[in-house]
């Protein structure tokens, strides 16, 4: 029977309910049992896909080309298995299947209601994921009970474990343990309140993990236990790591893992954990010996949440190279005129990552000219390889208004184009190229040495494309197109072979990346960047501050 485990948070956003979930996965996946994951967004966007990333953080994408919530990426990166589009549910998702149901007739002719039609169908959503031949299905709930929204997904897991059955479901509730400097105490109070509130829907939550930037104390525990009816083991602390990849052993050492078995009758005698992995991963995080500056160029760059993936993908290849990364956020519209040529050159490699829309493309193709004279070394993701396109159209082919027709349709040279326009079709559609797509990559290229094999498959999410009309004239010119789609027409992968590392990709690559696996093209980067930062002040870090890996 598959267990599921419902993580709800309470108090405050933010408070690292993916990180948390997240972690429990990783240490039941450590105890040989087979996890799953997912996540039920209450808002009522159909899926983030549309959402501003400055406001809400990256858009995680799928291998089945599901558009979903940035947590979809702590859970892939932790428990280390491919989820899908339906690991990720919303509202709005919710509501346009039963008005789609209602409209074919299938409610026969009953009035629909959130109970139980909308509570059904956030059910089945649930029970789907047990039907993946998971041992357990962690479900995270986003938002804080309080919300409007979050109330029939609540009612939902309440009904759920009368479905499934008491033993086969564990509630898990995060909370916030905040310390008032003024009384020099810690405060259960909002912890209480929280609870009562999941208690006034019918959940009675079985542990209750408390977020504080101080470990919890043993009779904090013992009143936190009284108050809200769970036993004194039952009450996790959850203090601040230096870095996320710490907060599975912080939560096993807790006894995390331990409580939920036992509430789900998962037998540890019979599931002993085994982290000796894990354990190598984070130990790499705290060993750095030196520094590589890594510089972000984009447009979200004051919401880092937008680039998430890209930056745990940069700190994955740290680890492998022993190496603290650090990242520097660069406001494309800034360069080159308030961030210049030495601000740029100063950095030891540079990413320009994926985007939509036109603001601050200018001072993207400034940096990736930059990055190509100074030989700085440059990653360029989705919108980062058009970019380096552009730039290298304009500046060596003498394409001087090179151009995305995202951007514009007044150039001579549209050498990124929807492919619909490469092809002379007038409906141009709009549909994204989403999800996995394989590549072929040319032997004996710096990507092909890199990935180690010249078949791949990436991640895409974007409209436009490389226009294949340029292909030889850029190769003429020292820009090898060195990875196609299997049937040659799309170019995916560019790199300049006379540059100490020069390449772009039109997918991307950091949703594959894992702290213990690092994606091949960040690894290349951060190698490379690593060479540039020997002989630079101060390239090896003070010993005292190791262990700050983030
Ligand atoms: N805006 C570009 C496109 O649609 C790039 C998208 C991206 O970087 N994800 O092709």
């Amino acid at each position: 029977m598959t267990k599921f485990v419902f993580v709800t948070g309470g108090v405050s956003s933010s408070l690292g309910k993916g990180l948390t979930a997240s972690s429990l996965g990783r240490l039941l996946k450590s105890r040989g049992l087979k996890v799953t994951m997912c996540k039920l967004d209450p808002y009522l966007n159909v899926d983030p896909g549309t959402m501003n990333p400055g406001e809400h953080g990256e858009v995680f994408v799928t291998d089945d080309g599901g558009e979903t919530d940035l947590d979809l990426g702590h859970y892939e990166r932790f428990i280390d298995e491919s989820l899908s589009k339906i690991s990720n549910t919303t509202t709005g998702s919710i509501y346009s299947n039963v008005i789609a149901k209602e409209r074919r007739g299938d409610y026969l002719g009953k009035t629909v209601q959130v109970i139980p039609h909308v509570t059904d169908e956030i059910k089945d959503r649930i029970r789907r994921q047990g039907t993946l031949g998971a041992d357990v299905v962690i479900v995270e709930i986003g938002g804080t009970v309080g919300d409007i929204e979050i109330v029939p997904f609540i009612e939902a897991i309440r009904q759920f474990r009368r479905d499934a059955g008491r033993d086969n479901v564990c509630y898990v509730h995060l909370t916030l343990v905040p310390y008032l400097a003024p009384s020099g105490e810690q405060k259960t109070k909002p912890t209480q309140h929280s609870v009562t509130e999941l208690r006034g829907r019918g959940v009675q939550p079985d542990v209750i993990v408390c977020r504080s930037d101080q470990p919890i104390s043993d009779s904090l525990k013992r009143k936190i236990s009284l108050l809200c009816d769970v036993p004194v083991n039952a009450v996790i602390s959850a203090v601040d790591e230096p870095s996320i990849y710490d907060i599975p052993i912080t939560l096993h050492h807790e006894g995390l893992d331990t409580i939920v078995c036992n509430t789900v009758g998962i037998d540890l005698d019979d599931h002993p954990i085994d982290l000796s992995s894990w354990r190598s991963v984070v130990e790499r995080v705290h060993t750095t010996t030196r520094s590589v500056r890594i510089g972000i160029v984009g447009k979200y760059v004051t919401m880092p949440d937008a680039y998430l993936s890209v930056a745990e993908a940069v700190r994955h290849a740290g680890f492998a190279v022993g190496a603290r990364t650090e990242l520097e956020w660069l406001e494309a519209e800034r360069v080159p005129t308030e961030i210049g040529t030495d601000r740029l050159s100063a950095l030891d490699g540079i990413i320009v990552p994926g985007g939509f829309g036109e603001r601050g493309i200018e001072g993207m193709i400034a940096t990736a000219r930059i990055a190509r004279e100074g030989e700085i070394p440059y990653l360029g993701i989705c919108l980062g390889m058009q970019i380096q396109v552009i730039e290298y159209a304009r500046h060596v082919l003498g394409l001087s208004d090179a151009q995305s027709t995202e951007f514009t349709h007044a150039t001579s040279a549209p050498v990124i184009s929807l492919l619909a326009e490469q092809m002379d079709v007038t409906d141009l559609g709009g549909t994204m190229r989403l999800g996995a797509w394989p590549a072929m990559l040319a032997e004996g290229s710096v990507v092909a040495s890199l990935y180690g094999t010249t078949v791949v498959s990436e991640r895409h999410r974007h409209r436009y494309e490389f226009n294949a009309r340029y292909r030889e004239q850029f190769e003429a010119a020292g820009l090898r197109c060195s990875g196609a789609s299997p049937d040659g027409r799309l170019v995916e992968f560019v790199e300049m072979p006379a540059h100490p590392f020069f390449v772009g990709t039109q997918a991307h690559p950091e949703f594959k990346s894992r702290p213990d696996r690092p994606h091949p093209l960040f690894l290349g980067l951060i190698k490379a960047a690593d060479q540039r930062a020997e002989g630079r002040e101060p390239h090896l870090i003070d010993p005292s501050t190791v262990g700050l890996a983030r």
